[in-house]
């Protein structure tokens, strides 16, 4: 498992190298990068916090990823998770944050 960081998109808050419990992330150019990316164990964290789309996760064939990517689109509370499979097709999942402590 790993990501990728859009250097395009990533304005350089560093939040994910904050949260990234295994300092997998570091800072280049005031752009973050994925320094150990064999060592990501998808905890998915700084996808989630990245609040400008510019972490793909890396879904793996153990999971029958077979190749598709997923990041996260926020629009408010909602939160966009958008899987991509190698096809094109896309599939969107909308989680309210509001209700994260809810069950
Ligand atoms: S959280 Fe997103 S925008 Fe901020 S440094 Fe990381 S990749 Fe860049
Ligand atoms: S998915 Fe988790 S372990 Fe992997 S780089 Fe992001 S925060 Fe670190």
């Amino acid at each position: 498992m790993s990501i990728r960081i859009d250097s395009k998109k990533c304005v350089g808050c560093l939040k994910c190298l904050q949260v990234c419990p295994g300092s997998l992330i570091e800072e280049k150019d005031k752009k973050a990068y994925i320094k150990y990316p064999k060592d990501c164990w998808g905890c998915v964290s700084c996808v989630k916090e990245c609040r400008f789309s510019a972490i793909d996760f890396y879904l793996g064939a153990d999971i029958g990823g077979n190749g598709s990517t997923m990041n996260v689109v926020y629009e408010g509370s909602i939160l966009h998770w958008n899987i991509k499979r190698s096809d094109g097709t896309v599939t969107t999942i909308d989680v309210d944050s509001k209700d994260s402590n809810k069950y």
